[in-house]
């Protein structure tokens, strides 16, 4: 798709708003928090009554983040003038609190950079170019004129680093260095964003690959790895990150394609994809009922796990067939 950025229409919402609630993704990322946060920081220095939400609330590994401790894990009460969606490419991505506030909103503003993003709500910030959504939040700021605090700078550098896995990806430009320099100079430490939300996971995340990677498989070009209820419940893990599987799955440079399996308490399954450029999954997760990007998608799909395998299998050898 391409950019639809509604920049006027975004500025004219905020105009007339004071109480704004902000919400993102469920199971969310470096790219989620640091939106939703930075975000949320800049419009307070803006004295907006800001409200930020996200099933769950924040994981441990972002909670240095600024306000991170406010962020609320539902929502019980309250009505706002405008809801801003960050990094959802869909109305159900946002979850419980997502749809709690936009049956008390009176706006929802769209704003992501997933190319798969369906356009729901009635402003959109979507721009599918940039490499993470506080890219888009970046961008925001600097078209009202913002300048950005440490604080807010810490959170944007946080998905710039995390969705691009460390400016590893293909989407990097000259361009994305340019705002991490502008990050830089606000004060944002990239050692420190760096460590602390893309490089440092707990021991559990070890015991977790000890018990999954005897099921990892190279097949076809495809690596894949299942993480069942009973791993995460013999050893304790049940809310433990997997330590970024996928990722190092998707290094072995005999793969195309990788994609790790787990198994949800509902016995639902999430799938996590990767690939390497030149192909794509991003297509692929969409028509599962999910979405991405070209190079990393995902999407939960109805069990059993046996079921759900055989169902992505053939789609994943598919794309490997079709090089983009
Ligand atoms: P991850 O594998 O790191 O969880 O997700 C990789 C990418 O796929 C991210 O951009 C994420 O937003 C997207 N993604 C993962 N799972 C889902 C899903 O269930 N639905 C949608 N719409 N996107 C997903
Ligand atoms: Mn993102």
């Amino acid at each position: 798709m391409t950019a639809r950025l509604q920049w006027a229409e975004a500025n004219a919402a905020l105009e007339g708003a004071r109480k704004l609630l902000i919400v993102t993704h469920v199971s969310p990322d470096g790219d989620a928090i640091g939106s939703m946060l930075g975000l949320a920081a800049a419009l307070r220095e803006r004295d907006y009554k800001v409200t930020t939400a996200v099933d769950g609330g924040v994981p441990e590994f972002l909670q240095f983040l600024p306000a991170a401790a406010r962020v609320e894990h539902r929502l019980k009460r309250g009505h706002w003038d405008v809801m801003i969606s960050v990094d959802a490419s869909d109305e159900e991505r946002s979850g419980i609190c997502g749809a709690f506030g936009r049956a008390r909103s009176q706006k929802v503003i769209n704003l992501d950079h997933h190319p798969t993003n369906t356009l729901f709500g009635d402003v959109h910030l979507v721009m599918p170019e940039a490499v993470s959504s506080t890219e888009v939040v970046y961008e925001w700021l600097v078209r009202l004129g913002h300048p950005i605090s440490q604080p807010v700078a810490t959170a944007l550098l946080t998905g710039l680093v995390t969705d691009t896995m460390g400016f590893r990806t293909s989407n990097v430009t000259a361009g994305t260095l340019g705002i991490v320099q502008k990050l830089m100079e606000a004060g944002a430490s990239l050692t420190d964003v760096t460590a602390r939300a893309l490089v440092a996971k707990p021991y559990t995340s070890l015991e977790l690959w000890k018990r999954v990677l005897p099921s990892v498989k190279l097949e076809q070009r495809i690596i894949s790895a299942v993480v069942t209820q009973a791993d995460l419940t013999t050893v304790g893990l049940i809310d433990v990150t997997d330590g970024g599987l996928v990722s190092l799955l998707a290094s072995v440079q005999e793969a195309v394609v990788a994609v790790v399996f787990k198994e949800t308490p509902e016995k639902r399954v999430e799938i996590s994809l990767r690939c390497k450029p030149g192909y794509d999954v991003g297509t692929v997760a969409f028509g599962l009922g999910g979405g991405g990007h070209k190079q990393a998608a995902g999407a939960t799909i109805d069990g059993p796990l046996e079921a759900a395998i055989a169902r992505v299998m053939p789609l994943l050898q598919a794309a490997v067939a079709a090089p983009v």
